[in-house]
């Protein structure tokens, strides 16, 4: 009855996770959830400010589809303060959030049979999307005993013929790891050899926690800037995702395609939500750094009681706010034998809501959001490790 793409595609598993969560909150438990994909921090007063002065002036009409210029602008800055990259308003295209930036692209390079690269622990959307417009996502795995490195070999190997384009995501969600600089230049010096799209999701771009040498867009701007798509997002980087903006930032031409493709489906992302954005990108950044700092002691305080117990491993992720602890140490007794038994069972007896691993195609895993009170975590910790201590 419905149309074929359907077949290929998986629901999100973490919204499923989500909507459990929500349905025994409702029943009245005492559940802590560690699903939750997004800040729990208020958007930024004068982001929020801004947003009700664009419905006060009536700001309230269609914009150009690809979003007001001085909007588009504003991006350009950013990346010009943050990277060093210098690009014009013609290069940049505003989508409701970063999943549609995405999205855009699937729908204006992918073609039937296209193979498209990515790495794996992934976020879901990611081949999800590939799959929908009738590419194949081929999947480099990484691994937690060496930090899920993206190693260039392993994806330099993975290329065929058929190989449309390759899709980073640092940092990465579920893992929080970063594409080390070196690795992102071997890569996109073969692709710029064979003529392969480049496509950066760097939605987490403002939450890395460490001094490292991290500059993405510079690496591929120097290379291959005629065939490099970068994905943003204001969602995690100025706690807003229900305000649904993001941006894609890609060749001239490209652009064009995707104001094609949005102008003939949804048009310009909300007109108040990118006045909003707007503020968010030239104000103080203050809010950034203050939700950095908090998230950083959030994530060594949870890192630090997880490993208290000697069957889960986990290394500390540097970027994002996701810990992707290894707990096949605890499987294989009373019943659970698999990630998604552990994520079940830990929901069942303890009100804990995390995500398995199998949701990222990455078995033996959990992914626990740290975005949430300190409060939360040490009392999800507790119950954590009394669920662990009494699978063993
Ligand atoms: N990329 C990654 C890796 C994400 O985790 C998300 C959100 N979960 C997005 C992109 C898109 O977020 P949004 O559409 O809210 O910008």
């Amino acid at each position: 009855m419905f149309a074929q793409r359907l077949a290929q595609v998986a629901p999100s598993a973490t919204l499923k996770m989500a909507a459990e969560a929500e349905r025994l909150r409702r029943a009245g438990v005492n559940v802590v959830d560690f699903s939750a994909g997004e800040p729990d921090f208020p958007t930024p007063e004068h982001v929020k400010e801004a947003g009700k002065t664009a419905i006060d002036q009536n700001f309230t009409r269609y914009t150009p589809a690809p979003g007001i210029p001085e909007l588009r602008e504003a991006i350009c800055k950013r990346y010009e303060t943050d990277y060093g990259i210098k690009i014009t308003a013609a290069e940049v295209l505003m989508t409701v959030g970063g999943k549609q930036a995405l999205f855009n692209t699937a729908l204006a390079l992918f073609n039937e049979g296209d193979e498209v690269i990515t790495h794996a622990p992934y976020w879901p959307t990611i081949p999800e999307q590939v799959k929908l417009v009738g590419g194949v996502p081929v999947i480099v795995s990484t691994r937690s005993d060496d930090g899920f490195a993206v190693h260039a070999d392993a994806i330099i190997r993975a290329i065929t013929p058929k190989t449309k384009a390759i899709i980073l995501n640092s940092p990465s969600n579920p893992t929080g790891a970063l594409i080390d600089e070196a690795a992102v230049a071997a890569i996109t010096d073969v692709a710029a050899k064979k003529g392969l799209w480049m496509i950066v999701d760097l939605c987490y771009e403002q939450l890395i926690y460490e001094q490292v040498p991290h500059n993405l867009p510079k690496v591929l701007f120097d290379r291959h800037r005629d065939r490099t798509v970068l994905a943003g997002s204001a969602s995690k980087s100025y706690a807003m995702t229900g305000w649904r903006c993001g941006w894609t930032i890609a060749p001239k031409e490209l652009t064009s395609a995707f104001n094609t493709i949005q102008g003939q489906s949804t048009s310009n992302i909300t007109s108040i939500t990118q006045k909003a954005v707007l503020a968010a990108l030239q104000g103080s950044q203050q809010p950034v750094i203050d939700m950095l700092n908090e998230y950083r002691t959030r994530r060594d305080n949870i890192h630090a009681w997880l490993t208290e117990h000697p069957g889960i491993k986990c290394v500390k992720p540097k970027g994002a706010f996701y810990l992707f602890p290894d707990i096949s140490g605890l499987l294989g007794h009373g019943g659970i034998n698999s990630s998604a038994d552990f994520a079940q069972g830990l929901l069942e007896k303890e009100h804990v809501v995390v995500t398995p691993g199998e949701a990222f195609e990455a078995p033996g895993y959990l992914r626990i959001s740290y975005a949430t009170s300190m409060e939360q975590l040490r009392e999800g910790a507790n119950r954590i490790l009394r669920f662990a201590s009494a699978a063993v």
